[in-house]
Formats: structure tokens, sequence, C-alpha cells
């Protein structure tokens, strides 16, 4: 490990949190989780355990790594855990307000010099720097999900954005065994800007009765060769944060074409967010997936 982060914070433990939490520890680096709650914090960690315990189990990782990794994450209840840190990343809800408090929260708890970065999908970093007390050590680091199997990063950078938080960034990055991206800072930058009007165009698709669910996904996967299909890889992704997306689009770019379809967002208004809540355009409950529409 050659960059000048040994370790990091990690705020928020959902579905990005506990992968960034879990390729972290791997790579080395210590890794403390923080979420709303302490029983929050203990399911993240439970479930990176888990996760890691079946990469054992399919030969993947040997049992000294695993254990040696899952020694390296603990709990941090509240920001004071972070003291230490060298980076702290924030991976919480895809709300600007959620991330704003936190943002603006955690700026006085940690050691001058320290690096915060944040994991929005498509928030703008120079806003959201705005509020961290260090606009100059605030960078975008965008993993992509799941993250152990992902190896894109979009890094970011805000407009007061230093040099040294770039290239420590994209050394961390290149510490992790990731690959790097550079993306302007404009809403959504560059995986989502092109991938999140694909998704809501599907669901348009869907909405307009021109396909079912099963069409629709079959016609990407065996049509144009997606591995997963567009309301597959949306209930994967969250709807609720693929709302989010869609409304930084058309709210920061200004254009209709970004206008979230209606039907999205009912799905996200019944609380049917995808593969987290069990329902979204399939139903998980039984264990196979079927379409709802
Ligand atoms: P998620 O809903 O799975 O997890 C969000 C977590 O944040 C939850 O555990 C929640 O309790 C926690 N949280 C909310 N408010 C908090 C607070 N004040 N303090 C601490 N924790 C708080 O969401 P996710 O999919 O993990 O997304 C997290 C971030 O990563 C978002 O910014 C999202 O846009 C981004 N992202 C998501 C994906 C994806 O495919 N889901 C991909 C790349 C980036």
């Amino acid at each position: 490990m050659s960059s000048e982060i040994r370790k990091i914070g990690i705020v928020g433990a959902g579905q990005m949190g506990k992968g960034i939490a879990q390729v972290c520890a791997l790579a080395g680096f210590d890794v403390a989780v923080n979420d709303v709650s302490d029983e929050r914090i203990g399911a993240g960690i439970d479930d990176i355990s888990a996760h890691l315990c079946r990469a054992v189990e399919r030969g993947q990782l040997d049992e000294a790594r695993r254990k040696a990794a899952l020694g390296r994450i603990r709990p941090a209840s509240s920001y004071a855990a972070f003291a230490d840190s060298d980076l702290v990343i924030e991976a919480a809800t895809e709300n600007e307000e959620v991330k704003r408090k936190i943002l603006s929260d955690l700026g006085p708890t940690l050691r001058p010099g320290a690096i915060v970065a944040t994991n929005t999908s498509s928030i703008s970093i120079t806003r959201l720097a705005s509020v961290t007390g260090r606009p100059e050590q605030f960078i975008g680091i965008h993993f992509m999900n799941p993250v152990p199997k992902m190896q894109l990063v979009e890094l970011i950078r805000g407009i007061a954005t230093e040099d040294r938080t770039f290239e420590t960034a994209k050394q961390f990055i290149a510490d992790l065994g990731k690959t790097v991206t550079v993306s302007e800072d404009f809403p959504a930058f560059i995986v989502n800007r092109i991938l999140l009007p694909m998704i809501n165009e599907a669901i348009y698709t869907l909405y307009e009765g021109v396909g079912t669910v099963e069409a629709i996904d079959t016609a990407m996967r065996l049509g144009a060769n997606h591995p997963m299909g567009p309301l597959q890889l949306a209930d994967f992704i969250g709807l609720d944060v693929c709302l989010s997306v869609m409304q930084v689009l058309h709210e920061g770019l200004a254009d209709s074409k970004y206008r979230p379809c209606p039907l999205l967002v009912k799905y996200v208004e019944a609380g049917w967010l995808g593969r987290k809540t069990q329902r979204g355009f399939y139903d998980y409950r039984s264990g196979t997936p079927v379409p709802t529409r």
C-alpha cells in the first residue's frame, strides 16, 4: 500500500457503504463504519462478514485474509471515532439534505488535512463541498454497485478540490486494485448520465404498455447483449436511488428529456424500492423473481 491513506471512515452502511468497507478492509485499510443506529451498523458489519464467509466457501478468499479483513472493520457509533481517519467516505442515502447535514457535522470532528469524499451518484460535488469546511480536501469518489465486483471508480473534483486531494484519491483507488475515470462535476457524472436515462426510458416503455417487464428485460439482455435487463438493474440499484438521480438530472440540466417516469415515482411512493425491500419491478419474496407487471 503506497498511499498516505491508512484509516478510513464510512458514513452509511447500506449496500454501497458495506461494499466499500469490505474492499477497503481486504486491501489492508482500517475501517470504521457509521450509520443512523448501532443496529444498522451491526447489521451492516454482519452482512460484510457473511459475504466474506461466502467468498471463502467459494474458494475466492482464504480464511486468514477473511479473518484479517474482518478484524480491520469496527463500528463507529459517532463521528468521534473518525478523529484519526485519513479519509472519510460518505455513502448515505442519495438525498441532498441528508448529505449536507452529515458533511457539515463531520468537518469539525476530523483532523486538519483529512480528506472527505462522497459516493453520491449525481449531486454536485462543488455544492456539497461548500458545507464541509474543507472544500480543498473534498472530492467525489463514486464506486459502482456491487463494489467488490465492479472495476470502475469515477473521480469527480469540485471547483476547489486541491491537486493533492485528487492525487491521493487516485492512489487510494489504485491501492484497491480498481480503475479510475475522471468526470467533470455535472449532474450524474458519466456513468449515470448515460445509464439512468436508459433505465428511465425502459420504465416509460413499461408505463406506455410497449412491453411487459419480462419482454423489456429479455429484449435488452438478448437484443443489446446487456448482462442484466434495465428493470432488473433498476431493482438492483434501488428505485429510490434511480428516482433521485433522475430528479437531479431533470433539475440540474433543465431538460424535459430527463423527466422521471411517473411509474418510477409510483413504485417509490409505494415503498417498492427493488431488491432491498424485496419488491420492485420484480417480487423477490418467494426466492424466485416474479414480474410485478
Ligand atoms: P442504501 O439505501 O442501501 O443505504 C443508505 C444507508 O445510509 C442506509 O443504511 C441509511 O440508514 C444510511 N443513512 C441515512 N442517513 C444517514 C445518516 N444521517 N448518517 C449515517 N447513515 C445514514 O443506499 P446505497 O445504495 O448504499 O446508496 C448510498 C450512496 O451511494 C448514495 O449516495 C447513492 O447514490 C450512492 N450509489 C449507489 C449506487 C447503487 O447502485 N445503489 C451505486 C453507486 C453509488
